[in-house]
């Protein structure tokens, strides 16, 4: 029976790529990428295909929710096939050792595209060495987080701008934008796209030299080279980098040597038409302590900024990460989280991943409102300690110069309907209560609020001053 799964290797293979195909229709497209699509087809014997996973916590997740799946397909296609077993086996071990040698003559090792899981276990530090300095370089770039792809990049309307801005400098042969700069408040993506463009652009062109770090790394390994007095070192290290993306550059402010150096890098870079990236937490105008030239050169390519979060993206992201996690969310839990956190992305995900481990782990019961809300309770508390109605409404008055009694009065001029409004809407975005909570609070209903919110995030869209008013107001609340 074994002879008639593996004398015959192209169909073996050709099955795999059937029920790969199979299971990325039945999983969703970026499910596939995240868990199935790592794995490659190991040896044969005794009627047990063995299958290679990357990692041990890749086999746990396979193992537990498409191991049944992949052994019934397999077994339909091919009865020589009794069982489907998962080895660990990283990609480096794998080059040199998937099959045993008599396996080996049998099946052709799968040939795959590089994909950032793939790049990520084949060694994320080599990716970024260069030959020539590899000691050096090898610790210049941080690891990219395999999981910030463009695929797994939800988009919406608060961040299409900066996403179709990243895309377009990771897919542009010729520079078009130099430099990129991006700027949001924490936790909405910007790492994210930085990353996703690091991974498209080694994918397409592997031999392009990409560094990305933070700008505290920057700065680290610039005093570190100070020291050394070895600094002819560490400028050589940034000559033969072809995209050179620095994330956080606000931490840059107030250290003036770091800034000269990053200054000197930054235009030499520039003017051997190498791309650079640039984030940050604000518009380079208003970055603070950051000298002047270097705020002017850091405006000049595109400015791109990610707005806070609306309803409809939460909802797009919560959707997009239970289907990569291949969890059923419950509409209702999903809309709850989806108004109760809408602070920043990382705490959302950091929610439904408290969610869905309490489900799993600890009791494996379903998910459900009443459970989300309990397992919830701690961080939403805590949400509302960190800003209240009150203050909100205190320093949204005091930005737009008018009184807490006229905020909450009835009157309708428009200098004091939209600083209401705007409080409204931060008073939805930075705490957990409800639209009735909030009604009361100015004296409204319910449906009032809401449309305050709609309109406040109308505007945002249209209104890049007044997105970034609300922007600062919600910083100096959060703080
Ligand atoms: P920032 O760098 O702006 O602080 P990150 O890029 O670190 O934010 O994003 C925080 C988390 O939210 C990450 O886990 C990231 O994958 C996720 N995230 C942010 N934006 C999106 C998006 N549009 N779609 C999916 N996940 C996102
Ligand atoms: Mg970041």
């Amino acid at each position: 029976m074994a002879e008639e799964a593996t004398n015959n290797d192209n169909s073996v293979q050709d099955q795999w790529g059937q029920i790969c195909s199979q299971l990325k229709t039945e999983v969703g497209e970026t499910a596939f990428d995240s868990w199935l699509k790592p794995l490659t087809l190991g040896s044969f014997s005794d009627g047990v295909m063995n299958i290679c996973v990357p990692t041990r916590f890749m086999r746990s997740w396979v193992v537990t929710h498409y191991s049944d799946r992949i052994h019934k397909i397999w077994e339909k296609k091919n009865p020589a096939i009794k069982n489907v077993n998962f080895i660990v086996q990283s990609v480096q071990d794998g080059a040199h050792g998937l099959y045993s040698p008599t396996d080996r003559s049998l099946m052709k090792r799968v040939v795959s595209t590089p994909t950032p899981q793939r790049m990520y276990q084949s060694g994320i530090n080599n990716l970024f060495a260069n030959n020539n300095e590899s000691a050096m370089n090898d610790s210049l770039s941080v690891p990219l987080n395999p999981q910030y792809t463009f695929d797994n990049f939800v988009v919406g309307k608060t961040n299409e701008f900066a996403y179709a801005a990243a895309r377009k400098v990771a897919e542009s042969r010729n520079i078009s934008f130099n430099p990129l700069f991006l700027y949001s408040g924490v936790g909405l993506g910007k790492t994210h796209l930085m990353h996703a463009i690091a991974w498209h652009i080694k994918q397409q062109d592997p031999s392009r030299n990409i560094v990305y770090l933070s700008a505290e790394k920057f700065m680290y390994k610039f005093v570190r080279a100070l020291r050394y007095k070895d600094t002819t070192a560490f400028k050589e290290q940034f000559r033969s980098v072809d995209v050179l993306m620095v994330d956080d550059v606000q931490f840059m402010g107030g250290k003036d040597t770091t800034q000269e150096e990053f200054f000197y890098t930054f235009n030499s870079l520039i003017e051997e038409g190498r791309q650079i990236i640039i984030s940050a937490d604000k518009s380079p105008a208003d970055l603070e302590g950051i000298e002047t030239r270097l705020k002017s050169r850091l405006g000049c390519g595109l400015v791109a900024d990610i707005h806070p979060t609306d309803f409809d993206l939460r909802m797009g992201i919560l959707n997009s990460k239970a289907r990569q996690l291949g969890i059923e969310l419950p509409e209702r839990v999903a809309e709850f989280l989806a108004q109760k956190i809408s602070s920043n992305i990382r705490e959302l995900e950091g929610a439904l991943r408290r969610v869905i481990a309490h489900s799993q782990l600890l009791s494996d019961k379903e998910i459900t409102l009443d459970m989300t809300q309990d397992v919830l309770k701690d961080m939403l508390r805590s949400f509302d300690k960190r800003t209240t109605i009150d203050e909100i409404q205190k320093k949204v008055a005091e930005h737009f110069n008018i009184s807490v009694k006229e905020m909450q009065s009835s009157r309708r001029a428009r200098t004091v309907a939209r600083p209401r409004q705007i409080a409204m809407y931060l008073a939805k975005q930075l705490t957990s209560r409800s639209l009735p909570e909030i009604g009361r609070k100015f004296d409204r209903d319910h449906t009032t609020v809401m449309h305050a919110v709609r309109k406040v995030e109308e505007l945002i869209l249209e209104d890049a001053s007044l997105a970034e008013n609300i922007d600062a107001l919600r910083r100096t609340l959060e703080a």
